[in-house]
């Protein structure tokens, strides 16, 4: 059963930031699109769900920083630049049971667990960052072997390994230096006169931005169908001939761009009689972690700060994000929001907990970090698990990202694992799709 008609130009899977952008361009170019979503609704990773009164929040945390130019961009296109909240970065980590705000350079000043040399010298960073002009040279270094001669052995032992471990977990050493130079650059780059950052976020959410850029698509001509899973592609010779979804239904097009995890795109492929070995062992070559992301509902605030980096061996959470000390809890009829990440490798049994099982052991661990905390404060939560969270741009990163086109003449791929030396995030999800648009549209293949 073939339930599309053959003259659609392209057929894009995925409805995240990277499938919608691309839909955008071009749909507004005056092309025929589809976009086949398994989930229903738009946003992907950056998705939002209703709380039980309907209010709507993100399943994961999401801002954008000063260096983000193409979401503010696409909000523009979209005419909805009154819905961008900025606001100064609160930001803090939580170290040897206290919380030290680490918001400005000043503060870095105080952070008393590095001796004053330790604090300069890691406050003079971000000049040693700015002074690598081409990442290549590091491009064979790992994060330590880079970073650990430069701030010294206690900024290295404090500041950034419980970092790289929580957000890397089992891959932590293997993660290269230019990850790390990419963030600290960009990151450096920004910081107004006084060293503080600003971070953006849209007002209602990425959800609703998403649901914005899915509408803008249709309005130009294209479709978004939800709820449909792809399950195979069936090739013929070097082109893909259509897509198999897992309720029989068949999508065809001339030109099809694809957009979710690596391994998820060779597992459709894997019985295709044409399929070159190479390029699919090439894909599932990339490594990738699961977050475990829960979300509280608390009748109060836990601490004045937005995103708490938690430094502290023994926690198992790369931060705990109070959503609400950066947007207004009125937005969310009075709730403060709070999220608790966690990378983890999907094999790890703590993945497969109970939902009620997670919260207690995650409450467990946010107690002896805030000992006020009761049960009570909970008002309700979710648990959200995202397998292909984060994509390890490992050291020798760039001659392990497959190539946007595939051996498939008519297949392109465009997936936050090309994202590269920047890391995975909706801005550059935004830049991706976009770039996979204007390369169908300039090399005239729809
Ligand atoms: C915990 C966490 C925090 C983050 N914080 C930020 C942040 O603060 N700022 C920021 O900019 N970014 C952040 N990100 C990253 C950001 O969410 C992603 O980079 C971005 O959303 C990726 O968009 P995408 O479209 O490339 O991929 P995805 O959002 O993964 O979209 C792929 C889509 O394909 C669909 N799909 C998968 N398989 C199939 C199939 N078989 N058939 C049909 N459809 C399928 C999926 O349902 C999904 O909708 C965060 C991510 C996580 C996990």
């Amino acid at each position: 059963m073939s339930h599309e008609a053959k003259n659609i130009d392209v057929c894009i899977v995925g409805a995240g930031f990277t499938g919608l952008a691309a839909a955008m361009s071009l749909a507004r170019a005056g092309k025929s699109v589809i976009v086949v979503e398994a989930d229903d609704g738009p946003g992907g990773l950056a998705s939002a769900f209703d709380l039980a009164d309907g209010v709507r929040v993100e399943k994961f945390y999401h801002h954008w920083f000063d260096s983000d130019t193409h979401l503010p961009e696409i909000i523009g296109e979209l005419g909805l630049q009154d819905r961008i909240l900025t606001a100064p970065s609160r930001t803090g980590m939580y170290y040897n049971k206290q919380i030290w705000r680490l918001s400005t350079p000043l503060d870095l000043l105080t952070f008393k667990p590095l001796s004053l040399i330790d604090r300069i010298r890691l406050g003079l960073l971000v000049f040693r960052v700015r002074r690598i002009t081409d990442w290549r040279a590091i491009e064979h270094l790992s994060v330590r072997e880079w970073l650990e001669p430069l701030c010294g052995p206690a900024a290295f032992r404090i500041v950034w390994q419980p970092l790289l471990e929580h957000k890397f977990s089992i891959h932590a050493d293997e993660v290269g230096a230019v990850w790390m130079w990419k963030k600290l650059a960009l990151r450096g780059g920004t910081r107004n006169a006084r060293g503080g950052e600003q971070l953006a976020y849209f007002k209602g959410g990425f959800g609703d931005l998403a649901q914005a850029m899915a509408d803008d698509a249709t309005r130009h001509g294209g479709v978004v169908r939800y709820g449909t899973r792809i399950s195979r592609a069936m090739t013929e010779g070097q082109r893909v001939t259509a897509l198999k979804c897992t309720d029989g239904s068949e999508i065809r097009a001339n030109q099809f761009l694809f957009t979710p995890a690596l391994p998820i795109i060779a597992d459709w492929f894997s019985d295709a009689p044409s399929v070159n070995a190479a390029w699919l062992a090439s894909l599932r070559r990339v490594k990738y972690l699961g977050n475990a992301c829960l979300l509280l509902e608390l009748d109060r605030s836990l601490s004045p700060t937005y995103w708490l980096n938690v430094n502290d061996p023994g926690f198992p959470f790369v931060g705990v994000i109070e959503h609400t000390n950066f947007d207004d809890p009125a937005a969310y009829k009075g709730r403060h929001i709070v999220y608790l990440s966690r990378y983890m490798a999907t094999e790890d049994p703590v993945w497969d907990y109970d939902d009620q099982v997670y919260l207690d052991y995650a409450f467990g661990h946010l107690q002896r970090m805030f000992p006020q905390l009761e049960r009570s404060w909970i008002k309700d939560f979710a648990l959200w698990r995202a397998p292909y969270a984060q994509p390890i741009a490992e050291r020798g990163y760039s001659r392990l990202i497959p190539d946007r086109q595939t051996p498939f003449a008519n297949a392109l791929i465009a997936t936050m694992a090309q994202i590269y030396p920047e890391d995975r995030g909706t801005n550059y999800a935004i830049r991706e799709g976009r770039a996979a648009a204007h390369a169908l549209i300039n090399e005239q293949r729809c």
